[in-house]
């Protein structure tokens, strides 16, 4: 009884997570977590590579 209350779970618990709303959600937060990280980073190589990818493509002029 305890496994098959347990699989129901399960299930309840995987048809929530894989549902639309939730996979786009996470899709966004995760998108905007890597593209914050990028964009502000502070690591040289990452920053450099960033801020001409900026110039470059946007043509914003930041100096
Ligand atoms: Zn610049």
């Amino acid at each position: 009884m305890t496994v098959f209350s347990s699989t129901s779970v399960l299930q309840k618990t995987a048809s929530i997570t894989l549902s639309k709303p939730v996979q786009v959600t996470l899709y966004m937060l995760l998108s905007s977590l890597v593209i914050w990280t990028v964009f502000f980073s502070t690591y040289p190589a990452a920053h450099n590579t960033t801020h001409s990818m900026r110039h470059h493509t946007l043509g914003v002029a930041c100096h």
